[in-house]
């Protein structure tokens, strides 16, 4: 059993995100519903109130400094201080390397790392006050390199160099940070994915099939289980560490 928090899951509207508030709502905590438009998060809210636990919609870009600022305070006064961050925010823009533009690169390096960057920043005061916090943030098996993603690949990679300075920087202050490293869940970003291909979803998802040693996609959930054992009270001895959920052996 592990101590009830609030916790802040950015990206939480849908797909991973809104399994990761759901997960950690049925582990004990109240949750902070975050995503770039606040409309968009009442589904994930009425869930988690349906477990019997709080919970906020907050509207923000997790890559502006000032919106970020406004969202914790804002957290801080519907919940409480925040000791539980999950990073799951993230965006593609993929392309060759040759057609990368620079707002390709940018806005990916933005929302992926700067957000997370900053979310954690604004969070560290709180769990540093209550001498407990978790960060997990999401990487993707794309830190490992995948064609048409130089941008991701280098952002998700970044986000692991991120994770393990954090957990080296805030161990002393009871603070872990993990990272959570999926490889193809099957939610909208995927589905963006395969049209921007030309391909059938169904036809890139027998590809990543056929390429897995468990021979079939992961579901959102499976990833949300991941970073509820990170969450976890009893997990404080596990920091710095990068888990890869995608069905094989990575890393
Ligand atoms: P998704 O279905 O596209 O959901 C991402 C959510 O994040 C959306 O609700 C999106 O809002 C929100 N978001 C985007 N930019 C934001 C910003 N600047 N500020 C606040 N919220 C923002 O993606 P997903 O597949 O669930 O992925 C979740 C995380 O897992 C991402 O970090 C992704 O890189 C990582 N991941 C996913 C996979 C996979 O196979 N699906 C694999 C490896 C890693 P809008 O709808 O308004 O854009």
């Amino acid at each position: 059993m592990t101590t009830p928090r609030i916790a802040i899951v950015t990206g939480a509207a849908r797909g991973i995100g809104a399994s990761i508030a759901l997960r950690l709502a049925e582990d004990g905590h109240d949750i902070a519903v975050l995503d770039l438009d606040e409309s968009t998060c009442a589904a994930t809210v009425a869930a988690v109130t349906q477990l019997g636990r709080r919970a906020v919609a907050i509207g923000a870009d997790v890559a502006d400094e000032a919106a970020i600022r406004a969202a914790v305070a804002k957290v801080v006064g519907a919940l409480g201080g925040p000791t539980i961050l999950v990073n799951n925010a993230g965006i593609i823009r993929d392309r060759s390397l040759a057609k990368m533009t620079i707002d390709d690169w940018d806005s990916v390096i933005t929302v992926n790392l700067r957000g997370a960057f900053l979310m954690s920043r604004e969070l560290q005061p709180h769990m540093r006050a209550a001498g407990w916090g978790r960060i997990v943030n999401l990487s993707s098996t794309a830190a490992l390199g995948n064609v048409g993603e130089a941008n991701y690949s280098a952002a998700k990679a970044g986000v692991q160099g991120f994770t393990k300075s954090l957990a080296l920087e805030l161990g002393r202050y009871g603070i872990t940070a993990n990272a959570v490293a999926p490889g193809f869940v099957v939610t909208e970003m995927t589905r963006a994915v395969a049209e921007r291909t030309g391909m059938s979803f169904d036809e890139m998802k027998q590809q990543q099939i056929d390429a897995t040693a468990v021979g079939r996609t992961g579901q959102p959930e499976e990833i949300a289980h991941a970073v509820s054992f990170f969450a976890d009270e009893r997990s404080g001895f596990v920091t710095g560490q990068i888990l890869y959920v995608a069905g094989g052996p990575r890393g």
